[in-house]
């Protein structure tokens, strides 16, 4: 195949183009590159936290509202658990 941007031929293989370094716009090729290794841990970890943080932080969340000293805070983490709900519901309402 023939690279897009500077149309020097590239091997199958390859990932970059030998003669501009651009990436090869091959999909067989794009879970094999590191960034996207990288774009998926991160997303797992996005998603691992986002699933146990909306119950973790709705539990502290109201609990700290009964204390005047993490009043404060109680409601900064109980909006951000009541968000991360809201974004789940509507995520697997909109699948
Ligand atoms: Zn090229």
């Amino acid at each position: 195949m023939y690279c897009r941007f500077c149309g020097k031929e590239v091997k199958e293989k390859s990932i970059v183009c030998s003669g501009c370094g651009r990436p090869v716009d091959d999909p067989s090729n794009l879970t094999k590159t590191p960034i996207m290794g990288w774009t998926w841990g991160l997303l797992f970890a996005l998603i691992f936290v986002s699933v146990f943080f909306p119950p973790i932080g709705l539990i502290f969340g109201i609990k700290g509202l009964f204390s005047e000293a993490t009043k404060v805070k109680a409601s900064v983490l109980l909006t951000v658990a009541v968000f991360t709900t809201l974004l789940w519901a509507a995520l697997i309402l909109g699948l």
